[in-house]
Formats: structure tokens, sequence, C-alpha cells
């Protein structure tokens, strides 16, 4: 006993000597894979915000220290921000340059949940080609599930499967037999039983579903304990059918069923009667019921023209919006062009303007969503597109860097994060730079992290933690897209890695960077 102990503390001694010597000699012990120096270091779950290197090895955040490190890269972070990258709950495009439009803004993660998909598995296998630049993941798709249910086709993972039937309005408007509504919930199960991220309820354009439907698919999630992100219905400041009265509805199924159910954009649901929306929210929060809230930063939305809400009796009257609040391309549209391409190309993606920024009321309306301490930051990032000759819009899935000069998309797609640390933080200084990294990086992480583990390890700027950092210069981030000239990526981000690995480097997209992983629920746990 007594010789083992005594051999025991002469290798602690040894070990502890080497330790010294190593740390001694940092120049001989390159013991990172990159390390970022002298940069303002700043975790929204700590507080922690001061000039410290990080050292990073193997996709992991190993040392936060003021002590020299050296690593086989090293990134000279003086004068900027190293924090962790952003996650984006709410991002819709599935090729190549979407994400790398979101990458030149600091997102290290980007997750389709609001609208979802199906097949999940099909779908993962096909992201997992691309050779995407950061992490991707999505929810099992409730449209999808009607759409299959009541066409008759099975889902296919594309965008293209729900542009095609915008035409249809069995899907959108018919409340289900119990026979179908079965059905659709069974293509649900199936979505969550292959990993899929919780339940995307894209409400808004299938307004027409039955309160026992929406109920049905809040139990489930609590069964299965996963959220529900939720496109609520309506988009009505007029009652009856009302974004108050789907907001009622979605807190009361989150009540009744303990279910986690996340609005999304309620800035852009709520149009202009946000006041009374967040009076709903705030009563709900104050009882604990378990909701979670999304919102981005401006006064115009992306959708189909063919979309619910721009249907039926006096829609332009509930929706307070003529032909010119709406936008095809990069310009404003006529009446005329709103009736052809609703009857004709229904699945259009377009811009619809539903707040005016310039105006201080409008502004003030949508600062409420922003600033509300509760509410995360997601951009709703919308699929890049090109105009054909027949004005035909259709989803650029090329991978030309940068992306070609006709295409476009909603600036939200590539400036929603860039604008928060642009407008909120530096210009208006509404919002302290720890609270923007909290509502972009650590609230989206924490939204997710009670039924997708891996998101315990994101979202943070601490020892342990995965390496997804985004290394910008606060004094020069901005967004650059414009509405008429959107292809343009976000400045200011000078280093962007995602599992360790660079994609952005100096300001420059790295091209063949593809160290993008899925973000998954744990596909063993089926039923
Ligand atoms: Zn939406």
């Amino acid at each position: 006993m007594k010789s083992t102990k005594i051999l025991a503390s002469i290798i602690t001694a040894a070990t502890l000597a080497c330790g010294l010597l190593a740390a001694a000699v940092p120049a001989v012990a390159q013991t990172y894979d990159v390390v970022i120096l002298n940069g303002r270091v700043m975790d929204p779950e700590t507080n922690f915000d001061a000039v410290r290197n990080v050292g990073i090895k193997d996709g992991r955040i190993v040392t936060v220290t003021t002590d020299k490190i050296a690593g086989k890269k090293a990134i000279d972070a003086t004068g900027h921000v190293v924090a962790p990258g952003f996650i984006d709950l709410h991002a819709h495009g599935q090729n190549i340059g979407d994400y790398r439009m979101q990458a030149m803004q600091g997102v290290t993660t980007m997750l389709e949940l609001e609208s979802g998909i199906l097949p999940i598995g099909e779908w993962y296998d096909a992201q997992s080609k691309k050779n995407l630049p950061i992490n991707y993941g999505a929810a099992a798709a409730w449209t999808y599930g009607r759409i299959a249910t009541f066409t008759g086709t099975p889902p296919k993972a594309t965008a293209k499967y729900f542009q095609d039937v915008q035409g249809r309005s069995d899907w959108k408007m018919n409340i289900a037999t119990p026979e179908q509504q079965a059905q659709i919930l069974k293509y649900v199960e199936q979505g969550l039983d292959e990993g899929a991220i919780g339940i995307g309820i894209n409400a808004g354009y299938a307004p027409g579903y039955g309160n026992k439907e929406y109920f049905a698919l809040a139990k489930l999630a609590a069964e299965r304990d996963v959220a529900t992100f939720t496109h609520f219905r309506y988009a009505s400041n007029m009652e009856p059918q009302s974004s108050f009265q789907a907001v009622q509805e979605l807190i009361a199924n989150a009540a009744i069923t303990g279910a986690h159910m996340h609005i999304c954009h309620i800035n852009s649901s709520s149009l202009k009667d946000i006041d009374a929306v967040l009076e709903l929210v705030n009563d709900a929060f104050e009882r604990d019921i378990n909701i979670t809230v999304g919102a981005y930063p401006w006064g115009a939305a992306s959708t189909v023209i063919g979309a619910a809400m721009f249907t039926g009796e006096g829609w332009q009257e509930r929706m307070g919006s003529k032909a010119s609040n709406f936008q095809l391309g990069t310009k404003r549209m006529t009446e005329e062009q709103v009736e052809d391409y609703q009857k004709n190309q229904p699945g259009t993606f377009i811009v619809w303007h539903f707040l005016d920024e310039s105006n201080p009321d409008d502004l003030a309306l949508l600062d409420k969503s922003i600033l509300h301490p509760r509410i995360l930051i997601e951009s709703d990032e919308m699929f890049w597109m090109f105009m054909d000759d027949h004005d035909r819009v259709i989803n650029y899935e090329g991978d030309a860097w940068p992306l070609p000069e006709n295409t476009f998309s909603h600036p939200r797609s590539n400036g929603t994060f860039a604008k928060i640390l642009r407008s909120y933080v530096r210009e208006r200084k509404l919002m302290t730079m720890q609270e923007a990294l909290r509502k972009m990086a650590l609230m989206p992480a924490q939204t997710l992290e009670g039924f997708v583990p891996q998101m315990k390890k994101k979202g943070r700027l601490q020892e342990g933690m995965d390496a997804d950092i985004v290394v910008f210069d606060p004094e020069k981030i901005s967004d650059v897209g414009t509405y008429e000239k959107p292809a343009q990526p976000a400045v200011g981000v000078q280093s962007l890695l995602v599992n360790g690995q660079l994609v952005v480097a100096e300001g420059a997209l790295i091209l063949d960077a593809g160290p993008g992983r899925p973000i998954r629920r744990d596909v063993s746990k089926r039923r």
C-alpha cells in the first residue's frame, strides 16, 4: 500500500512539473488547432466580457485565457468581438447559397423549424451531400402531412412540393375528417421518428384546419417531449379570425397540454396589433405557460403570393394592403400583376411590406417585438431566387459565389443578425451588445436544448462548448442588402468557425469548407 502511495505522488509531481514546463514554453507546445487572440470575448450566459485568448481543439473550445497560447492557425481578433455563432431557428433556404449568405452575417446553425419538411430522413440525407458551411436541421412539417393527405401524393423533401400546390385550396381550407386527421398526424410522427427537431406548424398557410387538429398536434408534441413552431393563422387585425384570436388559441393549447409552443415572427403575424398580442404573451409568461417567441427586425414579410391570407372576401382590407405593398423581384407590383400571379403562379415568392420603417410610429411597433426581453431573434430567411425569361421566379440552386447579381430575396435572408448589431446596438443604442448576443445565440440554443441535447454545447462561448464562433468588428458589422439590391453579403464578420473549422477568414468565404453538421434528435428514440 505504502509503496503504491509513494509511486502515485511521484507521478503527480512529475505530471505537475511537465505541466509547468509546457506552460513555460508555449512556442513548442502548439497545443491548439486554432487560437483566437486578443479579442473581446463575450458570453451571454455568464455575462463574461473581457479581452482573452481562445484555444480550440477537435471542434471544441478548450481554453479561454489571458495566457499566451499558440496553435496551428492564429487569428488576431484585436478590436473585434469574439462571440458564440448565431443560431437561426427560422430559415427556409435549402441550397448552398442560402447557407453561405447566412455564414457571412455570423450564423453558424440554421434550422427550418417553422415550415419544417418531410420526409425528414430524406432531407437530412440530401443536406449531408451539399458540403454545407454551417450546421443544419429541420422540424417535421404539418403542412406537408396535410398536402399529402389531401392530394394523395406522398411528401417530397423539397420546397417545390409546397409551392406546387398553392393553387389548390382543400389542404388549406378544409377541416380534416377523423381519418384524414389520423393520417396527417401519422406523417408528422414519422418525421419525429426520423429525428425531426419538433413539429413545424405553418398554420397561416392552411388556416382552415379544425381546432381539434391543432389540439392533437400540441398533445403529440407534449407526449413526444418536443416543441411546436407555429406561424399562427389569420394575420388580421379585425375580429373575428384575428391574429389575437390565433395567439389565444396557441396559448390555450400550450396551457392545456403542457407542450412547448414557439410563436414564430410575432412582429409580422401581429401586423399592427402588437400591443394586444404582447399582452397575451406577457400574461402567458407570467403564468409560466410553456411558450417561446421569435421576431425579425424588418417591416416587410416574404411569402407565396397565393398564400391563404391573401385570399377570401375582403382580404386586402383585413391585411391593410394594396398591390403596391407587394414586391415581385426588386419592384413593387400593380393590381393586374397581383391578380395574374395569384391566378397563374400562386407559388411565387414575393415580398410584402406591412410596416414602413421610415415612419416612426411603425418603427416603434417593430421595436416592441425586437426589444422585448423574452423574444429571440430569428430571420425567416428566404430562398435566393432569380426570374427566368418567362417571368417565372425560380429558386437558385447553383454554387456560384458571390451569388449571381440577378438573384434576389428578402434582405432579412442575409441581414437580420447584422442589422440587429448595426441598427439596434450601434446606431440607435437600444440594445447592449451582450443582450443582442443573448437573443441571437443563447436564447435559440436554450429554446431547443430540452429536447435536442446537442444544443447544450452551442450558443455559449465557454470552455467545453462547440467551437461555433463568430469574430466581428462591432464598428463595421452591417447588413448591406436592400429590397432593391438584396444580393450583397453582410460585412464586418472577420472570421467564422463552425465545429472548429474556418468558414470565413479575413472577411471572405472559404468556398470548399463544409464543416456543417446535422442538428437532429436521437433517431434511436423511436416509439
Ligand atoms: Zn412564417
